[in-house]
């Protein structure tokens, strides 16, 4: 067969438009002949940019399995600290050291569980570090407004001396940065430049 009448029909097989006799010549042809199977390639690359590949579908999905665990993740830890900060909180004798687990465990497990909700939102923000700056802010802003509550519903009971509290304004610290690391990591795998 002619290179000539192959390249001919080659636009016609790139966009799946000739007969499926042609298509079987042309594919035979782009078996055995280089010049023309590379001329099919460079009109494969116009004509459907960066298609993606069944590997890369497979990778991508791979990838959005990795973000969603490592949301869930992230969510049933902060979970599991709630919990454990309740326990603690409940089983502690009313006037002695009230608030203590709320504010060490409770508070900054809480407004980074919430931060969490931002993430659902990572495809709003115009780029990955101004979502994972965005995941920090509300770390700390819930976590804040949280201590504002702590300090006024056990205003006078809590014993602020207790090196505990300084644990929980540690821990705060602590998930702002793995809020912001995190989120990061999470944009990342969704493929967010
Ligand atoms: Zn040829």
């Amino acid at each position: 067969m002619n290179c000539n009448i192959i390249k001919d029909l080659l636009p016609l097989y790139v966009d799946e438009c000739c007969s499926e006799e042609s298509a079987k010549l042309v594919a035979e042809h782009l078996a055995i002949c280089q010049s023309c199977a590379q001329v099919y390639s460079q009109m494969c690359e116009t004509v459907h940019p960066q298609k993606d590949t069944p590997k890369d579908v497979h990778l991508h999905r791979i990838s959005n399995w990795k973000a969603s665990f490592l949301q869930s993740v992230m969510l049933f830890v902060s979970f599991a600290i709630i919990t454990l900060g309740v326990i603690l909180e409940g089983s502690t004798p009313t006037g002695q050291t009230n608030g203590l687990w709320a504010v060490t465990l409770i508070v900054p497990a809480t407004g980074h569980l919430l931060s969490l909700a931002n993430w659902f939102f990572v495809r709003v923000y115009k780029s990955r570090k101004m979502f994972s700056f965005g995941s920090c802010i509300a770390t700390l802003t819930i976590t804040l407004l949280g201590y504002v509550w702590a300090i006024i519903h056990y205003a006078g009971e809590m014993v602020m001396s207790s090196p505990l509290v300084w644990c929980g304004v540690v821990l705060s610290a602590v998930l702002c940065v793995l809020s912001k690391v995190l989120s990061n990591q999470y944009a990342l795998l969704l493929g967010r430049e």
